[in-house]
Order: structure tokens, then sequence, then C-alpha cells
């Protein structure tokens, strides 16, 4: 079944596996196209340069998902 990626609006297939574990990933599966997954995956690289953010660091993590959040539109 196509999906109509909420970033883009596109209608696509969705991505053959959930880019991320858990129930956060099958949301993102179901609701961008792998394009705009690749551009945000590009993106978080850039976020976590500019903010100097270390991956190791718990909160890092917390601040990407708010970014990915928003970048990819998944907030209701
Ligand atoms: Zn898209």
């Amino acid at each position: 079944m196509p999906i109509t990626c909420r970033r883009c609006g596109n209608l696509s297939e969705p991505m053959a596996t959930a880019p991320l574990p858990g129930a956060l990933g099958e949301r993102v599966q179901q609701s961008v196209c792998s394009a705009c997954w690749q551009e945000w995956l590009r993106t978080q690289v850039m976020i976590i340069n500019e903010y100097r953010l270390t991956l190791a660091d718990p909160q890092t993590r917390v601040i990407l998902m708010q970014h990915m959040e928003e970048f990819l539109h998944l907030r209701p």
C-alpha cells in the first residue's frame, strides 16, 4: 500500500524496513518516504555539528527526536 509522505506530500511505497526500532520506527515508515528520510539523515549530521552534540549524551537523543518530528512533520 502506498503512503502519502507527510513531509513532501508525494505518494510512494513505504520503506522496506522501519528505519528506527520500535513504535517510532513504524510510525516513520508509515508516514514518510525514503527520500525524505535520507534528507533527514543528512540534516541530522548538520544538527549534530551545529549544536556540537555528543552521541554519548542521552540528551542528544531527545534533542534529535524533537528535530526529527519537526522535520518530518510527524506531530499530529
Ligand atoms: Zn517525502
